[in-house]
């Protein structure tokens, strides 16, 4: 079923120059751009962005990162999107990562780990209608 994924290039890949080369990567394995953005999150919308961690140890360091410096939110469309995105990307952790996946290539750590995708449908949805509204979602 084609559906779609939620992504950002996160402020690490974007300030080493990484944005091109991860949007090529992107574009290879067969991902169709329906909406994308370059913007700079504020420490108060990373903060609403991952709510979810709230309460983990690593939140606060989380929303400082992802304030650092701009990112590239997108929404990607491909037959089982998530999954398939999940496995383009690799593991949370680089060290983990499978040789070839985008964290493998661009990480440095659990942290700071050049790439975000969105981990289930409704998720995907939710993360992004954050970003972008439906007049921006092609
Ligand atoms: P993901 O779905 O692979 O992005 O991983 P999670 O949902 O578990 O975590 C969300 C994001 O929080 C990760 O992509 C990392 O940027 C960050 N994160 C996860 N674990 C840690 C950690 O142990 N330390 C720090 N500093 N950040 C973490």
């Amino acid at each position: 079923m084609i559906n779609r994924t939620f992504t950002m290039i996160k402020p690490d890949a974007t300030l080493k120059g990484h944005t091109g080369a991860i949007l090529k990567i992107i574009n290879d394995a067969g991902f169709r751009i329906i909406a994308m953005k370059m913007t700079h999150l504020s420490k108060i919308k990373a903060a609403q962005f991952y709510e979810v961690h709230k309460e983990r140890p690593f939140y606060k360091e989380l929303v400082e990162f992802m304030s650092r410096g701009p990112i590239t939110a997108a929404i990607l469309e491909k037959e089982n999107a998530v999954e398939e995105f999940r496995k383009l990307i690799g593991a949370t952790n680089p060290a983990q990562a499978d040789e070839g996946t985008i964290r493998k290539l661009f990480a440095t750590s659990v942290g700071e780990n050049a790439i975000h995708g969105s981990d289930s449908d409704d998720n995907a949805r939710i993360e992004s209608d954050f970003f972008f509204s439906k007049l921006e979602q092609f």
